[in-house]
């Protein structure tokens, strides 16, 4: 996976970590070749993804927010040996993206991707994933993950089960896994208590704002042998300093290392978009949570606390009209926090029930964590509508 830096370039990493790929284009291929397979600062640190026996990097390679190969192939020179990535991610283009990141080094990489959240029967989940093969231009998918479940019941599909079932005896993918944004400790306990054992991981919101009944859950996941993936660390990635452009290197690694010192957590996959932001990362695995990191988190958590939702979904059914409230807040997460405003677009998109709001003369729904809900849904109609 490592290469040498024999063909040493005229700039050096300390160069291009400052001037990015783009800039970087202008000095040319070689030289960028050889400082993003410079030899990582810190030695990766492994943990075993569940029943899987994948021994896979503590922090991985999040690619939704990633349009730049070479950023995520610096984070594999650099050790990480997992990434995470899904079709609609980056418009469609994030599987794409991150096959360029593994041309030649696809044995020393775990992939993970996702069957479309809108594909229920057993022909959608077959042709998701020859699509999402062909994208990623492999011949297996090592984690293949039904997207974004939202009620227990959906982790019984049996029509998706046997899409999976069959892909795995024809050798095209190996593990089976979940993602959940919404009703998260239902449907990892769904996945926990499934009599068949079917899924082998579960991909989680999970940071130091995560409601307990997640932290419970993904302990009882992690006693099932089922691997647990966390994402969204960074709760959201909102910038809180007004000279800041987004959450600060010190805010990010407090957020990775409270997540990682949960050792029912195989792996983390925060979203890097740059090689800075990577070889940052990468140095976080395997150092300890201090007391200046927790100081850190509650003044980054006291900050953000009045628009940050947690994505329980407990006020949903406070909501007359079964607004999917969670599912529009995380859009104006994407938009606000990440600044990714095509997916954020997108996801409030997928929400049916949104112009709802809009002939709701007074909202009554109520959020346990005291956000003002009505405030929220004016403010996604006004972005999105
Ligand atoms: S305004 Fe509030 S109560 Fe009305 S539909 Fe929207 S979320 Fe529900
Ligand atoms: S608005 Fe409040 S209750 Fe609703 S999902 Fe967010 S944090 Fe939970």
């Amino acid at each position: 996976m490592k290469k040498n830096q024999d063909d040493a370039s005229s700039i050096n990493r300390r160069d291009f970590l400052k001037i990015g790929v783009a800039g970087a284009a202008t000095i040319g291929l070689a030289g960028v070749e050889s400082l993003l397979h410079a030899e990582p600062a810190t030695a990766p640190v492994y943990r075993t993804l569940g029943r899987t026996g994948l021994k896979i990097t503590t922090l991985s390679f999040g690619a939704m927010l990633t349009p730049e190969p070479e950023v995520i192939r610096a984070g594999f020179d650099m050790g990480i040996n997992y990434v995470d990535t899904a079709r609609r991610y980056l418009n469609g283009r994030s599987e794409g993206i991150v096959s360029k990141a593994l041309e030649g080094i696809r044995d020393k990489v775990y992939v993970a991707t996702k069957t479309q959240r809108e594909s229920t029967t057993r022909d959608a989940v077959i042709k998701d994933i020859e699509t999402s093969l062909a994208q990623l231009r492999t011949d297996h998918i090592d984690v293949i993950q039904l997207h974004g479940l939202d009620n227990p019941k959906q982790v019984s599909n049996a029509e998706a089960r046997e899409a999976y079932t069959k892909a795995r005896e024809q050798g095209k993918v190996r593990f089976f896994g979940v993602s959940t944004h919404t009703n998260q400790a239902e449907v990892v306990n769904a996945v926990v208590d499934d009599p068949d054992k079917f899924f082998d991981t579960v991909l989680v919101q999970y940071n130091f704002n995560a409601d307990p009944a997640v932290k419970k859950a993904i302990a009882r996941a992690k006693a099932a042998g089922i691997g647990v993936i966390a994402m969204k660390i960074q709760m959201g990635g909102y910038k809180t300093r007004e000279e800041a452009k987004t959450i600060t290197p010190e805010q990010a690694a407090a957020n990775l290392k409270w997540v990682l010192q949960d050792t029912n957590v195989t792996t983390a996959i925060p979203g890097m978009r740059t090689v800075d932001q990577v070889t940052q990362m990468v140095a976080v695995m395997g150092t300890k949570l201090t007391n200046t990191d927790e100081r850190i988190l509650r003044r980054y958590a006291q900050a953000i606390d009045s628009y940050y939702c947690r994505l329980c979904g407990e006020c949903e059914d406070s909501c007359p009209n079964g607004v999917a409230i969670s599912t529009i807040n995380r859009a104006l997460m994407y938009a606000e926090g990440y600044r990714e405003y095509k997916l954020a677009k997108a996801t409030f998109d997928e929400v049916s029930t949104a112009s709802l709001c809009s002939g709701c003369s007074e909202c009554v729904a109520q959020c346990v964590n005291g956000l003002n809900i009505a405030q929220k849904m004016r403010q996604a109609r006004h972005l999105f509508a």
